[in-house]
């Protein structure tokens, strides 16, 4: 791997006595964790049934282990949402916000959503969580793991962040920003990055950082935190950045910051920067304006009473095109920002007939009804998008590897046809 010139210039200057340490340390492979979904399963009973080896564990949280597999995104269990393939060092973002994830979080910039699914995790269904990501496309794929990770109190959007300034001042408890950045860090994992990297780049991302951060900072409410965090280790983007920000928020006093190097820690390496707004006004929001529309409510209720044991309750709101949500409390409006999705995508009503969405088995799939339980290789074969045989009455029932629901399928006459979204297949195992 040949790194910048200028970047190894820089780093010598930074760490002294340490760059040699930090050098050899790019001759070993990138370092991989998974981080496993509490909402879904215990961290003690994944490590029970892991079908892949694990090493040890990241931190302090049982639920963050070190894993040595080639590809841990291509089993049943990951498309089970039971785990997030995550980048050691990123999970210690997550760590610092563990202590104040309570009430209502944004995470300004969430795609593809390492920490948007961390900080769900730790919030179990309490409160609300805004996942807001500017690119739309990668706010797709945003969506896409907030789903498989069943996430239920979870809204998605795609805006600026001065957009959201304007819409949500002093209204946050916490707001994450992980920020786009010169990913010095990423060097290993991403070869690509290495010919992106130039000192002027890293001057455009600090500029770029600083805008994000005023942003950001008048969406947090009085007494509230804002969480910084990076992949790379140039200090204008990191502490002097923070510094910074300190001088013009005066209102704002540092709690903890981190730096974590790849010969300090196994992983490649992350910063962050805990900060709390020390008083100050919170303000409220008017409600995410629940549309009604009597019928097709009706029919979802018919459906969750035939497929559910105990069915989802809460506010539903129906879109113009029929795909119904159940709204969390506490969802404020969110007007002024593309809406991807807003807690649990039901399914969708034509009118006529009433067909259950991906979401649906992926949030609430456990309490259905009709189970059809697959083992690891039968589970593959529905991610290919096969039909499975089995002994079930006709309708529709969640799919699952073992007890854990992958998607709907409908059962005629012993067969199960395979409901699972085209692009969701496995294309090869
Ligand atoms: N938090 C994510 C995770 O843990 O999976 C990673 C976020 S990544 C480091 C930074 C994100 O910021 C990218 O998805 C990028 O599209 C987004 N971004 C780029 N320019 C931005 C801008 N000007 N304002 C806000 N977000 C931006």
């Amino acid at each position: 791997m040949k790194l910048p010139e200028a970047f190894l210039r820089r780093m010598k200057e930074r760490l002294g006595e340490d760059f040699p340490a930090f050098l050899a340390s790019y001759e070993a492979p990138p370092h991989k964790g998974i981080r496993v979904n509490t909402l879904k399963i215990s961290a003690e009973e994944f490590i029970r049934r892991a079908p892949f080896p694990l090493g040890e564990r990241i931190g302090d949280d049982p639920a963050c282990v070190y894993v040595g597999e080639e590809k841990p995104g291509a089993d049943p269990y990951h498309f089970a949402g039971l785990y997030y393939v995550q980048e050691p060092s990123a999970m210690k973002v997550g760590e610092l916000a563990a202590a104040c994830n309570k009430g209502r979080v944004l995470d300004l910039c969430a795609a593809p959503g390492g920490k948007t699914t961390h900080i769900a995790a730790q919030m179990a269904g309490e409160g609300i969580l805004v996942a807001n990501e500017v690119n739309y496309t990668r706010a797709k794929i945003l969506s896409q793991n907030v789903e498989r990770m069943g996430i239920a109190n979870c809204a998605v959007v795609s805006a600026k962040p001065d957009t959201l300034a304007a819409r949500f001042p002093s209204y946050f408890d916490l707001v994450l920003v992980d920020a786009p950045c010169s990913g010095e860090g990423m060097f290993k994992k991403e070869e690509n990055a290495i010919p992106e990297w130039s000192e002027e780049n890293v001057a455009r991302c600090a500029a770029r950082q600083r805008g994000i951060l005023d942003d950001a900072a008048q969406t947090v409410a009085g007494g509230g935190r804002l969480l910084y965090s990076t992949c790379t280790f140039a200090e204008e983007e990191d502490e002097w950045q923070i510094e910074d920000f300190l001088k013009r928020h005066p209102g704002f006093s540092l709690v903890e910051m981190r730096k974590l190097y790849p010969h300090t820690f196994r992983g490649e390496g992350h910063f962050c920067a805990l900060l709390q707004r020390e008083n100050g006004e919170t303000l409220r929001k008017k409600p995410f304006p629940v549309q009604k529309n009597t019928q097709a409510e009706r029919a979802f209720c018919a459906f969750a009473e035939d497929f559910f044991s105990a069915p989802p309750a809460g506010e539903i709101t129906t879109l113009a095109d029929g795909r119904m949500y159940l709204v969390p409390a506490g969802m404020p409006e969110l007007t002024g920002a593309s809406l991807l999705r807003v807690g649990v995508e039901l399914g969708e009503w034509d009118g006529r007939v009433f067909r259950p969405a991906h979401a649906l088995a992926m949030a609430y799939g456990g309490r259905a009804r009709r189970k059809l339980s697959l083992s690891r290789e039968g589970a593959k074969k529905y991610l290919r998008g096969e039909t499975a045989e089995a002994d079930l009455e006709n309708g529709w029932c969640a799919v699952c590897v073992e007890e854990f629901p992958l998607g709907m399928g409908k059962c005629v006459d012993g067969v199960v046809k395979n409901h699972l979204p085209k692009g969701l297949r496995m294309i090869k195992t």
